[in-house]
């Protein structure tokens, strides 16, 4: 018995208007069609339509995670500051972070993600090699406070978030639980009906290495990727290659104080890379000698573009010498050996938005040599991979013409490594009887934003038009005329609930067949079945909601139909 909802009793107001301060399809749909409310800025009521449509996804996703093994768990969204402060994103996160104090002065933040705490409750959980691989997952509210929080739930201040973390002995036990995540979200996104790209992409704050997002391709979109026609590649415009040389010559080692009179600037960066000075640059990924290898810069943080040109030089080159990973090969991205330069690589996230940066490295370790400066100390060999491209530049993987989309972030993985591991010392009991250091992955997805990246990518002048496992109901039955229209609707309904279909009828009296119709399309319910002209020879009416396609059917066969 599947549940019989009446309009004539449920909580929806629709409305004809889109609301003033609406910009995307998403937000002026779910709002006019009574699915969620604004609270403040960033801040949503889900009403019981729009409630319905997130918890279908939260059961995708939940049944998908308990499938690969993951356990759920729920961890406070209120967390005390000294965690955060361990792992430097008290300060880190900025104006994002939502800080508070308590009655006693105490310091406390809502969580934007939980990296900290899980990696806290691993460390008083699990001892043991022998209770490892673990992972969880909860799904909760998130809080940050985005600087433009613009786009209905797109880009909330609070949301929800499916947020999970893998917890593995080994390097190989993490790609296995990347592995399963991945594998996992392609099922998740798939039965949502997303159409959606795995980008490559860097792992900003987060820190760490490996990493992919999922983007859903939507106009209202905040992201850009390229996406080939013809073959399946795909990636986030904003990743950038290229190679690095050392100059012949010159004086390599743990250099300290050299002035750098020839810092780059972000001109020259974007003139190298043939991109304009404007462009979102992110994820600079260094090789040497077509290998690649990793050196960080010294601590996650946020430079305005005007002093890009400062931070370039410790960004682009910070070189490492051997001893300082004596024993730290999870750290060894690249040093500087006897004989000069030998391996560097670099990862720098400047994301030029507008008047801003964002630079990120591996780890926050002051492991790395400073001053050794680009096109003194090496210079750009040739480009590996550059991604900032136009539409129509040719697919590097098929060379076809490649378009240029915009898309919305719906999910996130991360090989984290052991960068929480190190600063909360998360180590179990190995084989040998010594302690072994956990290595870490993190995985995200926006529960609450694919609610609106569905809308974005189903909706169409009508209205909402909601895939199948997230619609709030599978048909809705409309009540199109007086009592002989309502008592046939609400009988087939009746019928159909018990059949194990979920079912909104339109019962409201006094209400037009015409805006009731209006209505039924703006909801976006995938059938609609009319109890209309022909009630009284029994025959309905069944019309497609997304091909709009209408057939007349008996009770009888509209039942076999829709169960
Ligand atoms: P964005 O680039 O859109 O700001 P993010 O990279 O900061 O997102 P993550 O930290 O990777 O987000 O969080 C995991 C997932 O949570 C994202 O892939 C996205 O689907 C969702 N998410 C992030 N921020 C928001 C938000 N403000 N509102 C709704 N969902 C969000
Ligand atoms: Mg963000
Ligand atoms: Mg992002
Ligand atoms: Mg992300």
């Amino acid at each position: 018995m599947a549940q019989v909802q009446r309009m004539s009793r449920l909580m929806v107001k629709t409305l004809r208007d889109d609301p003033a301060d609406a910009e995307t399809l998403s937000h002026k749909l779910l709002v006019r069609a009574g699915y969620v409310r604004r609270n403040s800025a960033g801040i949503w009521t889900w009403l019981p339509l729009g409630k319905k449509v997130l918890d279908n996804i939260a059961r995708v996703v939940r049944e998908e995670m308990d499938a690969i093994g993951a356990q759920e768990v729920l961890l406070p969204a209120l967390l005390p500051k000294e965690p955060y402060e361990a792992s430097a994103r008290w300060e880190e996160y900025g104006d994002l972070l939502f800080r508070l104090k308590d009655r006693k002065g105490g310091e406390y933040l809502l969580g934007p993600t939980h990296e900290e705490i899980f990696t806290l409750v691993v460390k008083d959980q699990v001892a043991s090699y022998k209770d490892l691989p673990v992972m969880l997952y909860q799904i909760q509210t998130k809080y940050r406070d985005e600087a433009r929080p613009r786009s209905g739930v797109l880009r909330g201040r609070e949301f929800q978030m499916k947020d999970s973390y893998s917890f593995d002995t080994t390097d190989e036990g993490l790609a296995e639980s990347y592995r399963l995540h991945r594998e996992a979200y392609q099922k998740i996104f798939t039965r949502l009906g997303l159409d959606y790209r795995i980008v490559s992409a860097v792992s900003g704050a987060m820190g760490g290495s490996a990493s992919e997002e999922f983007l859903a391709p939507a106009a209202a979109g905040e992201d850009t990727f390229v996406d080939c026609p013809a073959c399946d590649y795909a990636a986030n415009t904003e990743a950038v290659t290229f190679a690095l040389k050392p100059v012949e010559g010159a004086e390599h080692g743990p250099v300290e104080d050299l002035d750098t009179p020839d810092t780059p600037t972000i001109e020259s960066l974007a003139e190298h890379l043939g991109v304009p000075a404007s462009a979102t640059l992110k994820n600079l990924l260094v090789k040497v000698d077509g290998e690649i290898v990793a050196v960080g810069v010294p601590g996650d943080r946020e430079v305005d573009l005007g002093k890009l040109g400062e931070h370039l030089a410790p960004a682009v080159v910070e070189l490492v010498t051997a001893e300082d990973f004596e024993g730290r090969e999870d750290l060894v991205r690249g040093y500087v050996g006897p004989q000069g330069l030998e391996k560097v690589r670099y990862i720098a996230d400047p994301r030029v938005a507008p008047g801003t940066a964002w630079i990120t490295g591996a780890n926050k370790a002051d492991t790395h040599a400073r001053n050794v400066v680009c096109g003194r100390d090496f210079q750009v060999d040739d480009y590996l991979d550059v991604v900032v491209v136009q539409e129509g530049d040719p697919c590097p993987s098929c060379g076809t013409g490649l378009k240029l989309d915009r898309a919305i972030e719906i999910g996130h993985i991360f090989q984290l490594g052991r960068k929480y591991a190190d600063t909360f010392q998360l180590d179990v009991l190995g084989q040998q009887g010594k302690p072994v250091r956990v290595t870490m992955g993190s995985y995200g997805v926006g529960v609450s934003r694919a609610v609106a990246a569905l809308a974005e990518q189903s909706a169409d002048e009508q209205g909402l038009c909601w895939p199948k496992e997230v619609a709030p109901a599978d048909v809705h039955v409309v009540a199109a005329g007086k009592a002989l229209q309502t008592e046939l609707a609400l009988d087939v309904s009746e019928k159909l609930g018990a059949a194990g279909v979920r079912v909104l009828v339109d019962d409201r009296a006094g209400v037009s067949p015409g805006v009731k119709f209006t209505d039924a399309e703006l909801i976006g319910v995938p059938q609609i079945l009319v109890a209309g002209r022909r009630s009284a020879e029994g025959v309905l009416e069944l019309k497609d909601r997304r091909t709009g396609e209408r057939e007349e059917l008996t009770i009888d066969e509209a039942i076999a139909r829709l169960t």
